[in-house]
């Protein structure tokens, strides 16, 4: 008989079905809202023990129906609110009904407002939604828990998506452009592997001790170059690191090309803080240990993902070899670099081989686990 009862929404996205995956394998009962049974995600959620699936969209008519249901007999929960729909509206809804409900631990996955840094900083509008809702889930007084989680290591794709596109190049090596200075440090997760033990540990110590509490789930501190050098030594192949404007090179909605131009504007031209006055990695690495980082994922899951991406380039020995290692000293020493191979190629935007041609839709192909809408017309990534 199950101990515990926990709610969670957007139960397919990377974050909530971590957290699910690890909440069923303790046995506790996870009533997991999604908008539909399709997908890979979904089917693999309904496999696992204890899992209870509340069906319906969230941006519907049918939102107080649905949240009622989810919330009924429930004392925690995990939320994660997504930029489908009205976000805002969304959030104060489900802390509505977790207040009704009585949940004595919420957690709430926040994101930073950098306009309240004054500093000149604009608001990122895809993350300040999450700040408002934080705020409000804080108005309402339901014992809870923040958690700013950072960059997630699988927003790398050699597909070419904006921010994260791990470019591979005709020689068999790779190149990351961003606008994010080479030696910034910046939150990095590894959100499938380590966002559901974290949290169960966080649940498990309860509101007393997390109460009103902001937890940066970030296991890895890294600059780009240390990022790049540590990708370097899992893959076994250089890549290299360019200081550059945001190459916007499928079509993405303006929304998310507004959040991109702030992202730049703010984080790389500004130079602020990714999560101004939070720390990191040694809480996220108090409550738990086993994260995996960045050059374990380039090693272990980065092709896996690639490949089920229908990319084939890791069937083929690349014609350069990792050794033109360069050493890189660390940001603020919490990661310091010797190795890999890291290239700062300065501000301007260098002339790269066409490569391999990757197509964005190819048919037949899987939908790719680390982007579950990779390949839909409205796809894009999160709030990156
Ligand atoms: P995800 O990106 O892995 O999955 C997307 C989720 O959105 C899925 O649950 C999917 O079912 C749902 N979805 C897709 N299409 C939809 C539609 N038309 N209507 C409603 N829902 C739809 O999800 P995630 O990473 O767990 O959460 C996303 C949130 O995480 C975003 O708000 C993003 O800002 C935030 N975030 C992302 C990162 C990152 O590095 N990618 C870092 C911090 C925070």
């Amino acid at each position: 008989m199950p101990t515990k009862i926990v709610a969670t929404i957007n139960s397919t996205g990377r974050q909530a079905a971590s957290f699910i995956r690890a909440a069923s394998a303790v046995g506790w009962h996870v009533k997991a809202q999604i908008r539909s049974q399709d997908g890979l995600v979904a089917e693999e959620l309904a496999d696992l023990p204890n899992v209870e699936f509340i069906e319906g969209d969230l941006a519907g008519p049918e939102r107080g129906r649905l949240l009622a249901g989810l919330f009924a007999n429930v004392r925690i929960a995990f939320i994660n609110t997504t930029h489908w729909g009205d976000e805002v509206a969304i959030g104060k809804a489900c802390a509505d009904a977790a207040k009704k409900a009585g949940v004595v631990h919420y957690i709430y996955s926040s994101m930073p407002d950098h306009s309240t840094f004054g500093n000149g900083w604009r608001a990122l509008p895809m993350w300040a939604t999450k700040f408002a809702i934080e705020n409000y889930v804080r108005q309402i007084g339901i014992p809870a828990t923040f958690v700013y989680t950072g960059i997630y290591n699988n927003n790398f794709t050699s597909l070419p998506y904006p921010l994260f596109q791990m470019e591979l190049q005709d020689d068999g090596s790779f190149e990351w452009q961003a606008p994010f200075h080479p030696e910034d440090p910046l939150p990095w997760l590894d959100a499938e592997h380590d966002v559901g033990p974290a949290l169960l540990q966080i649940f498990k110590m309860g509101p007393n001790h997390w109460k009103g509490q902001r937890v940066t789930l970030a296991f890895e501190r890294l600059t780009p170059l240390q990022c790049c050098a540590r990708f370097s030594r899992g893959l076994g192949r250089p890549v290299r690191y360019i200081h550059a404007p945001i190459d916007i090179k499928v079509t993405i909605p303006s929304g998310y090309r507004e959040q991109l131009d702030i992202l730049q504007e703010v984080l790389g031209e500004k130079r602020a803080p990714y999560f101004p006055s939070l720390e990191y990695p040694r809480e996220g690495r108090s409550i738990w240990e086993g994260y995996r980082g960045i050059e374990e994922y380039a090693r272990e899951v980065f092709p896996i993902e690639e490949y089920a991406n229908g990319l084939r380039w890791m069937e083929e020995p690349p014609s350069v070899g990792g050794g033109d290692v360069l050493s890189e000293q660390g940001g603020d020493g919490a990661d310091s670099e010797v190795g890999g191979s890291v290239q700062f190629m300065g501000s301007s935007r260098p002339i790269t081989p066409s490569g391999i041609n990757t197509p964005v839709r190819f048919s037949g192909a899987y939908a790719p686990r680390s982007h579950p809408e990779g390949l839909n017309d409205d796809f894009f990534v999160g709030s990156m």
